[in-house]
């Protein structure tokens, strides 16, 4: 704060001034305390949750520089832009910096001209860089997405495992490590990693109650998402996840011939092209990236308004952190996926596949069936989540689909048992195709050819059609009454858990899928009512402009919340703009004028 906070400033005036928030938000506020004193301490709070400022803060209260160890490079720079928006001595240093960059860095950390230092893990253990930390006085270390050191999640990270030598080298200094990943082997791997025995555990509650939890039956995908975005959000930023390159590389061809301004990202192209899609979708305010898992980790774009999955992913941690991409700043998003038989078929045949121990393919298929269970269940989808991390809700949410819109059941226990009775009568040689046919009775060439026309089963299930029996397929997959066998092309098998079915000592309830997906609509109004839009209009305007000047995303000069409040409270003098959430006193000062005159003409033009 150029040098001028005497020490021991207050925390909370520090969040007033340079943020311009009121009050910490409940967690926060014992979080700050706790590290402004010199303590350790484990963060884990979803993504929105406001990890950021547990540390921020801190940095700017105790004396020195603090230290954020973050593995994401890309995002740093966006980071670092926004702290110096709001007069924060920020920097950062990683690869993408010249070396006379990072000399002055260095130089301007040993001068004590630092509040807050964004370094990536690999740097900072050099014992070059350690040797410098040394010379210098550091106020704290952040470790954030501190779930790189588990060597089960997806994104560990090896250099992530040297960081416990920060406690052997600084034992003075005061270590944050926050993570949004919830599972308690994650949370007890870095503990031990860490070497955070000491710290004290803050753990948020799970929920993010304003995104809106869907997931439909995959019938037509591109047709689905394109239905989805024309009625829901034809002018939003947002992600659309697919399982592969090919899949990524036409869907948004797809969405571009659509009149979508849509961006492929995975990992076979080229990093500037990566990097610049990444920044066009930072930058703008309505692009769709369509991309692979590769892409996403640490995203902070507040405004992304909606997460589409058109593939399942593996696991319910899996698809909480990338849904959990939408709606950071708190206003309505979407989590909306399609998923099939297809699906089912294919991820159970790649965990077989899967390199590994026995063991731990157990725990993939565990994780994956607890995935797909969260796809079936027809009760809340929220109250499914929030129990699979160890958190509760009482009463189901009423903003996810199953809430808005009940799932029929029906009583499937025949239909099941004709199923696996099609599946052994046949010898578990066959995929789901021909079974149907079995079941159906159609008279093709393959059913002559294995004389399956002759079988007791052989025209059992006329009453339900094609889609009705795929439906019933999946059902008894994703619950693991059957398997799909990866030496014989999805060959479906029985699993002994189908024997109280087929004994007829078991009953089994199926949702009753739609022929069509639901065309009812929750179209949600994104402003409140009494908003003007064409207030708003214009200060968005106001904010692209000012943004567009200065190169960076018009998230960093106000969130759209902000924006709202301006509308809501219209301020007539700088005292008043300064009062409004979000706004500091260096955003005050730069950017108050801009804003009031927009809202002023605003106020004048209603007055003639
Ligand atoms: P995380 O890193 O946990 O995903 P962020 O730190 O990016 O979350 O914060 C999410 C959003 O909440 C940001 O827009 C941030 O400015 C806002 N926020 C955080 N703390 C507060 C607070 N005490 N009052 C108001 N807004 C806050
Ligand atoms: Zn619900």
């Amino acid at each position: 704060m150029c040098g001028i906070l005497p020490a021991m400033t207050s925390s909370l005036s520090v969040l007033q001034s340079v943020f311009g928030y009121p009050a910490f938000r409940p967690l926060q506020e014992s979080i700050v305390e706790q590290v402004v004193s010199g303590g350790d301490a484990l963060v884990l709070m979803p993504t929105g949750g406001g990890k950021s400022l547990c540390y921020q803060v801190p940095s700017l209260v105790r004396p020195g520089c603090g230290i954020v160890i973050s593995p994401l490079i890309a995002l740093m720079q966006d980071q670092v832009n926004a702290l110096r928006e709001l007069g924060v001595r920020a920097a950062y240093l990683n690869s993408t910096l010249a070396p006379d960059d990072a000399a002055a860095v260095e130089a301007a950390l040993l001068r004590g001209e630092l509040d807050l230092l964004y370094i990536a893990p690999e740097r900072l253990v050099q014992s070059r860089m350690l040797r410098l930390l040394e010379q210098s006085l550091i106020a704290l270390f952040a470790i954030d997405e501190a779930h790189c050191v588990s060597q089960w999640g997806h994104d560990f990270r090896a250099d992530y495992l040297q960081l416990s030598l920060l406690h052997e080298r600084f034992p003075q200094v005061p270590r944050i490590a926050l993570t949004a990943t919830a599972d308690t082997r994650t949370r007890e791997e870095i503990v031990i990693r860490l070497d955070l025995a000491q710290a004290e555990h803050y753990i948020a509650g799970f929920d993010r109650p304003n995104i809106r939890y869907r997931i439909a039956l995959k019938q037509s995908p591109k047709q689905q998402l394109l239905r989805f975005l024309k009625n829901e959000h034809p002018r939003d930023a947002g992600i659309v996840y697919c399982l592969s390159r090919n899949k990524v590389e036409e869907t948004a061809l797809a969405l571009q011939q659509a009149g979508y301004d849509a961006l492929p990202y995975h990992a076979g192209l080229p990093a500037a092209l990566r990097s610049s899609h990444q920044a066009r979708f930072l930058r703008d305010e309505a692009v769709i990236m369509v991309a692979t898992i590769a892409f996403g980790m640490g995203i902070d774009k507040p405004d992304v308004r909606f997460v589409a999955h058109l593939d399942l992913p593996k696991t319910i941690e899996a698809y909480y952190q990338e849904t959990g991409r939408a709606g950071r700043d708190g206003l309505p998003a979407d989590a909306w996926m399609v998923y099939g038989l297809q699906d089912v078929l294919k991820l159970r045949q790649m965990m077989d596949q899967s390199e590994g121990s026995e063991e731990h393919k157990r725990a993939e298929q565990q994780r994956l069936n607890a995935m797909l269970g969260l796809c079936e269940i027809t009760t809340c989808r929220r109250q499914a989540l929030l129990r699979y991390f160890g958190d509760s809700l009482t009463q189901p949410c009423g903003n996810c689909d199953t809430c808005l819109e009940p799932v029929p059941t029906w009583d499937g226990t025949e239909a099941a048992r004709m199923a696996l009775s099609a599946v052994y009568r046949t010898g578990q040689r066959f995929g789901v195709n021909h079974l149907i046919d079995v079941l159906r009775g159609a008279e093709n060439d393959r059913i002559f050819q294995y004389d399956h026309h002759v079988l007791p089963t052989f025209g059992i299930g006329k009453a339900l059609d094609n889609n009705q029996w795929r439906s019933v397929f999946r059902q008894l997959v994703a619950r693991g009454y059957l398997r799909a066998d990866l030496d014989h092309f999805g060959a479906l098998r029985l699993e002994d858990q189908c024997r109280p079915l087929l004994r007829g000592e078991e009953s089994l309830e199926l949702r009753r899928d739609l022929a069509r997906p639901a065309t009812r609509q929750h179209t949600r109004q994104r402003l409140p009512d009494d908003i003007d839009t064409e207030l708003w209009e214009a200060l968005r305007e106001c904010r692209r402009g000012l943004a567009e000047a200065q190169g960076i995303p018009p998230y960093i000069i106000f969130h759209d919340k902000t924006l709202q409040e301006m509308c809501a409270e219209l301020p007539r003098t700088i005292t008043a703009f300064g009062g409004l959430s979000g706004v500091g006193e260096r955003k005050r000062d730069k950017y108050g004028e801009d804003f009031l005159q927009v809202i002023q003409r605003h106020l004048q033009r209603g007055d003639t």
